[in-house]
Protein backbone atom coordinates (compact mmCIF):
# COMPACT_ATOMS: atom_id res chain seq x y z
CA UNK A 1 0.00 0.00 0.00
CA UNK A 2 1.57 3.51 -0.96
CA UNK A 3 0.71 6.26 0.91
CA UNK A 4 -1.45 9.01 -0.53
CA UNK A 5 0.95 11.70 0.08
CA UNK A 6 3.85 9.63 -1.69
CA UNK A 7 1.60 9.04 -4.53
CA UNK A 8 0.54 13.01 -4.58
CA UNK A 9 4.25 13.51 -5.40
CA UNK A 10 5.32 10.09 -7.84
CA UNK A 11 5.13 11.12 -11.49
CA UNK A 12 5.70 8.49 -13.99
CA UNK A 13 9.07 9.06 -15.24
CA UNK A 14 8.17 8.31 -18.90
CA UNK A 15 6.39 11.36 -18.93
CA UNK A 16 8.50 14.00 -20.44
CA UNK A 17 6.22 16.73 -18.98
CA UNK A 18 5.95 14.92 -15.47
CA UNK A 19 2.84 15.55 -15.34
CA UNK A 20 1.19 11.96 -15.10
CA UNK A 21 0.30 10.64 -11.90
CA UNK A 22 0.23 7.01 -10.89
CA UNK A 23 -2.48 4.70 -9.61
CA UNK A 24 -2.05 1.79 -7.22
CA UNK A 25 -3.04 -1.26 -8.91
CA UNK A 26 -2.76 -4.85 -7.10
CA UNK A 27 1.19 -4.53 -6.56
CA UNK A 28 1.86 -2.19 -9.16
CA UNK A 29 1.83 1.73 -9.51
CA UNK A 30 0.04 2.07 -13.43
CA UNK A 31 0.36 5.19 -15.28
CA UNK A 32 -2.75 6.10 -16.76
CA UNK A 33 -1.19 7.91 -19.18
CA UNK A 34 0.77 5.97 -21.03
CA UNK A 35 -0.40 2.70 -19.51
CA UNK A 36 3.23 1.46 -17.98
CA UNK A 37 3.31 -0.79 -15.01
CA UNK A 38 6.06 0.02 -12.36
CA UNK A 39 6.43 -2.83 -9.58
CA UNK A 40 6.35 -2.23 -5.70
CA UNK A 41 9.03 -3.55 -4.23
CA UNK A 42 9.10 -3.96 -0.47
CA UNK A 43 6.19 -0.94 0.10
CA UNK A 44 8.32 1.26 -2.37
CA UNK A 45 7.28 2.08 -6.13
CA UNK A 46 10.40 0.98 -8.61
CA UNK A 47 10.32 3.82 -11.18
CA UNK A 48 12.56 2.30 -13.17
CA UNK A 49 11.02 2.16 -16.89
CA UNK A 50 13.65 -0.39 -17.39
CA UNK A 51 12.09 -2.73 -14.73
CA UNK A 52 8.24 -1.67 -15.96
CA UNK A 53 5.60 -3.50 -17.90
CA UNK A 54 5.35 -2.00 -21.19
CA UNK A 55 1.87 -1.02 -21.97
CA UNK A 56 -0.03 -3.06 -24.39
CA UNK A 57 0.63 -2.27 -27.73
CA UNK A 58 4.00 -0.62 -27.25
CA UNK A 59 6.97 -2.70 -28.13
CA UNK A 60 9.90 -0.61 -26.75
CA UNK A 61 10.69 2.25 -24.34
CA UNK A 62 11.09 4.41 -27.23
CA UNK A 63 7.85 4.16 -28.03
CA UNK A 64 6.84 5.30 -24.41
CA UNK A 65 7.23 9.20 -24.39
CA UNK A 66 5.43 9.86 -27.57
CA UNK A 67 2.41 7.79 -25.56
CA UNK A 68 2.56 10.53 -23.39
CA UNK A 69 2.33 13.19 -25.93
CA UNK A 70 -0.36 12.16 -27.64
CA UNK A 71 -2.83 10.72 -25.06
CA UNK A 72 -5.22 12.93 -23.59
CA UNK A 73 -3.70 15.31 -20.92
CA UNK A 74 -4.39 14.71 -17.14
CA UNK A 75 -2.91 17.19 -15.75
ZN1 LIG B 1 3.43 7.25 -18.16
Amino acid sequence: MISADLLEILRCPMDPRRQSRLVEEGDRLVCHGCGMKYKIKDGFPVLVAEEAELPPGVESLEQVPARHAAGPSDG
